[in-house]
């Protein structure tokens, strides 16, 4: 190593050897020089003798590089110089220069910045973004690739770690990255995304590898930056199309599948089908057919497809088949034809209906032709059929005796049969084309057509009644059935209409109708449909009113119709129903319930003066004359009226009610009208108690029959006797046939009870003629009611035959009323009577309206002389003339006559005077009980107790 010390003032001491060497080489010539100063450039030397001075001034060593610029570069040597102060030689301080050669050192440097230089400028032209770091982080170096990428100057990045570059989020990441790299070693590869200098945001592929020094420690890492948003977009581009392939390669196979699942379908559809459908080329090869067509050819496809019509049918039908082809071919559009060809499967023959359709190719030249035939045997059959039976309907429909009629939608009709026709002004002509509304027309056609209508909109039958008018004037009703006659389509197309005539059926159900609701006789409602308004009426009455229910009775009608004849009676009835009707409400109801018996309705009633106003009005009303014929006739009424709710809310006690207040009306002197009150109902139950004791009275032989006689006027000698009903009632004792016998003429128990008074009157006729020789009449009373029941001569000749009695044992005493009967059967009844033997004497004789013409057209043999007369005719003149006349009349008529009620001797004096023979009265004897009789002396002298007695 060369050596050389210096003293304090840099003069060279000495050198060893390798100095020497060294300085002699530096010189570059053959011996050493003297001062180091020749061999060193300027600047060097005065940094050689500074030092030199420094370290002998300071003692501190200092370092200094240099080399030998004399020489050529290439042989020059460099040296490190270290100065350090050498005490110890003659006590001057001395400085060593120590030569510490350099130059391999150097030179390997040079050579190392001379490589870095040109990697740098290497790196400078690659145009790829790269980057150094050591392994602290810090920027070693960036190319000019990645100033430019980044658009930032290199110093901004040398020496300086990614936190001081970067945001710090970014650095962190970068930061991580690293050392990953640094940890996992080996190349580090990553997709990331950096903005660049133009501010865009590029993808960017990192790619990083660690770099070591000498020793193989880690110094740091080298790092690429390649720009692949290009890439990346070609490759996006590249995976789209891709896709876009595969989907269009997916939709392909979608559709293919599609197409052979539509070819088998079809198939399915063209075997399903029951047609035959084949496909023949131009040269008649089948080329397609279903299963129809294989069992119609009777072989399976093999054996059809591929051959002609000549493989598979007769010669004959095979030349059919192809011309029929060619023909189609030849046309050039749809041929139809029908044909009876025998089915080669079955050998039947067949009618078929086949179109033929020539088909094209892709290109639109013929292809062959398509066939489809149908087996319309069975339609063709069942055409026929359907003509030859609507031919026969139609038959049908023409001679029915019912109307029938087609009608379009427009409700106009399409058809009509001869017997509608015949019925209608103008016959079919005037009937076609139009609506019922249109002709014959009329009230009910209106709803005629909305039948119609309803019809086609619901196609479901319907039936209604129409009256119309027909040709000859009359109304006619017809029953409708309108049925709906559906299309193809199911839809109604036409209606038809069958009228049957129904007129009389009509007429008769409205005579029913009257008859069930209305009087014959004054068209007014009858008492069930009174009923029906009245419970209408409570049904639906307001709070705060009443509804009235008034009985009407008129008074003395009975003798009217007794001596003017029902005729008369009946005009009156009509005449007091108008007036009746006059005095109410339109609203109101006036009803006849029979006879002389009317009711009114009077609903909504506020208060009651207006009812009694009503009741005035109506009295008022019936008192005013009736002109009967040429006649004036007066009677009166009797109102009772009920009310509900005020009496009843039940419609049959409101009658009820109403009914015993008009018989306390009458009552009460008649001509007058009565509210009900409670105390009448108790007296109306009265009677009712009444009635059912008279019936308990028949069946337990209560009642009894007492005997009047009658005597012979010149020798008061007993010739027969009245018998008199007495009801023996437990408890009361005898109850005169006054006060029940009305009533059981009123509820028809006077039938039973009349029988049962002829039976007994006979028996005991039977008897006492058969025990004397004397022949004894008993007068029997009969009661217009009995005349009712139709069988009075057959029970008469029955009672006779079962107790033996003779007619001419008997009397029948009748009332004049009876005689005004205009029926046949009391004509008859007395007819029989009298020729029976019986004889027919008039009860009280005078007081009725007396028409003396029946007289003479009945079988009449005795009069009896109304006790009123009787016992006035000493004391009235008047009457003493009547009875007189009455008794020159019988006399004229040959007629006997009975003077009844005679209770003085100057009466039956008078009477025996004037020509009367026969005299019955208490003068005589009072009625007296069967038992009585027997003992009765022959003769009955006028009675001096009795006379005077009532
Ligand atoms: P009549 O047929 O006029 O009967 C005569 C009535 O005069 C009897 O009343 C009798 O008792 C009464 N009489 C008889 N002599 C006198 C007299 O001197 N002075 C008075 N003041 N009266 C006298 P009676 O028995 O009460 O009968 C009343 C009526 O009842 C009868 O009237 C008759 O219309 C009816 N009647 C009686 N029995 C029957 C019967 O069996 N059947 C029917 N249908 N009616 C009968
Ligand atoms: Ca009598
Ligand atoms: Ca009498």
């Amino acid at each position: 190593m060369p050596v050389i010390r210096y003293d304090a003032r840099g003069q060279r001491r000495y050198m060893n050897h390798a100095a020497h060497a060294m300085m002699k080489a530096a010189s570059g010539g053959s011996s050493a020089p003297d001062v180091e100063t020749s061999v060193l450039a300027a600047t060097v030397q005065r940094q050689y003798l500074d030092a030199i001075r420094e370290v002998a001034t300071t003692g501190v060593a200092r370092e200094l590089e240099l080399t030998f610029d004399g020489l050529p570069e290439a042989q020059r040597e460099y040296y490190l110089v270290q100065f350090t102060t050498d005490p110890v030689q003659d006590g001057t301080t001395g400085v060593l220069a120590i030569y510490f050669n350099m130059t391999a050192g150097k030179r390997a440097e040079a050579k190392l910045r001379e490589r870095e230089s040109f990697l740098e400028s290497l790196l400078d032209t690659i145009p790829i973004p790269v980057f150094s770091k050591d392994r602290q982080g810090r920027y070693l170096h960036v190319n000019r690739a990645f100033q430019e990428f980044l658009g930032v100057p290199r110093e901004r990045f040398v020496g300086k770690t990614v936190f001081e570059t970067s945001p710090h989020e970014l650095a962190q990441t970068y930061f991580s990255m690293d050392e990953a790299l640094f940890e996992k070693g080996g190349i580090q590869r990553y997709e990331f995304k950096v903005q660049n200098a133009q501010k865009d945001v590029r993808d960017v592929e990192f790619s990083k590898a660690v770099f070591h020094d000498d020793q193989g420690r880690q110094a740091g890492l080298i790092g690429a930056i390649l720009d692949i948003t290009e890439r990346k977009r070609a490759e996006f581009e590249q995976r789209m199309q891709f896709d876009q392939i595969l989907r269009l390669n997916k939709s392909l196979e979608v559709k293919a599948l599609e197409l052979s699942d539509a070819r088998a379908q079809l198939m399915t559809v063209l075997h399903t089908i029951p047609d035959m459908v084949w496909l023949k080329s131009t040269a008649g090869v089948f080329l397609l057919c279903n299963h129809s067509f294989e069992q119609f050819a009777g072989r399976s496809k093999a054996g059809i497809l591929g051959k002609t019509d000549y493989d598979i049918f007769e010669a004959e039908l095979a030349d059919f088949f192809r011309q029929r082809d060619i023909a189609a071919l030849d046309a050039m559009q749809v041929c139809i034809d029908d044909e009876w060809v025998v089915a080669p499967a079955n050998r039947e023959r067949t009618l078929i209906e086949t179109r033929l359709l020539p088909v094209f190719d892709a290109g639109g030249t013929v292809a062959g032709v398509l066939g489809v035939a149908r087996d319309i045997t069975e339609r063709r059959r069942f055409e026929e059929r359907l003509a030859r039976r609507e031919h026969e309907f139609r038959t049908l429909v023409e001679n029915s005796p019912d109307t029938v009629a087609r009608y379009g939608k427009d409700c106009r009709r399409i058809y009509v049969n001869p017997t509608f026709a015949s019925l209608s002004v103008g016959g079919a002509d005037a009937l076609l084309g139009k609506a019922p509304s249109e002709f014959p027309g009329g009230p009910d056609t209106v709803l005629y057509e909305k039948h119609i209508a309803d019809v086609f909109a619901t196609a479901s039958d319907r039936e209604f009644e129409l009256t119309w008018q027909a040709n000859d004037g009359r109304r006619l009703c017809h029953l409708i059935r309108l049925t709906p006659e559906l299309g193809a389509n199911g839809t109604v197309e036409t209606v038809l209409a069958v009228g049957r005539d129904i007129s009389e059926l009509q007429a008769s159900r409205v005579k029913i109708h009257r008859l069930a609701y209305f009087d014959a006789l004054t068209a007014l409602p009858n008492r069930v449909l009174f009923n029906e308004h009245l419970r209408q009426a409570i049904s639906v009455s307001l709070p705060d009113h009443v509804t009235a229910v008034m009985m009407i009775d008129l008074d003395r009608f009975k003798g009217v119709n007794d001596t003017m004849g029902h005729a008369v009676g009946d005009e009156l009835l009509c005449e007091a129903a108008r007036r009746l009707l006059a005095c109410v409400r339109p609203g109101d109801t006036v009803a006849r319930f029979g006879g002389d018996e009317f009711a009114v309705l009077i609903p909504e009633v506020s208060a009651r003066d207006v009812l009694e106003q009503i009741s005035a009005t109506i009295i008022d009303r019936l008192d005013e004359p009736f002109l009967l014929g040429a006649r004036e006739v007066f009677v009166s009424c009797s109102v009772g009226i009920a009310l509900y709710p005020d009496d009843s809310t039940d419609a049959k006690d409101l009658l009820r009610y109403a009914d015993s207040a008009m018989y306390l009306a009458k009552r009460s002197g008649r001509r007058g009208y009565r509210f009900y009150t409670k105390e009448l109902t108790i007296e109306a139950t009265a009677r009712l108690s009444l009635e059912s004791e008279l019936r308990r009275a028949i069946d337990q032989g209560e009642l009894e029959l007492y005997y009047q006689p009658q005597i012979l006027l010149r020798s008061a000698e007993v010739i027969g006797s009245e018998a008199l009903l007495r009801w023996n009632h437990p408890g009361v004792g005898f109850i005169r046939p006054a006060q029940f016998v009305p009533l059981a003429e009123e509820t028809g128990l006077i039938v039973d009870i009349g029988r049962w008074v002829l039976r007994e009157a006979c028996r005991a006729a039977t008897e006492w003629n058969s025990a004397s020789d004397k022949s004894h009449k008993v007068s029997i009373n009969l009661s217009v009611r009995q005349f009712q029941a139709r069988d009075l001569a057959v029970t008469i000749a029955e009672i006779l035959d079962e107790t033996g009695c003779r007619p001419e044992w008997l009397e029948f005493e009748i009332t004049e009323s009876l005689l005004l009967e205009e029926d046949d059967s009391v004509m008859t009844s007395l007819l029989a009577f009298s020729s029976m033997g019986i004889s027919i004497a008039i009860d009280d004789f005078g007081t009725g309206y007396s028409a003396l013409s029946y007289l003479t057209r009945f079988p009449i043999d005795t009069l009896k002389i109304d006790r009123t007369f009787v016992q006035q005719v000493t004391t009235d003149r008047r009457h003493a003339e009547l009875v007189k006349a009455i008794l020159s009349i019988a006399r004229c008529l040959g007629q006997r006559v009975v003077a009844e009620g005679v209770e003085t001797t100057e009466q039956a004096a008078f009477l025996e005077a004037h020509g009367c023979e026969v005299a019955q009265g208490f003068l005589y004897s009072k009625p007296l009980p069967k038992s009585a009789m027997p003992s009765l002396p022959r003769r009955l002298h006028p009675n001096a107790t009795n006379e005077g007695k009532l």
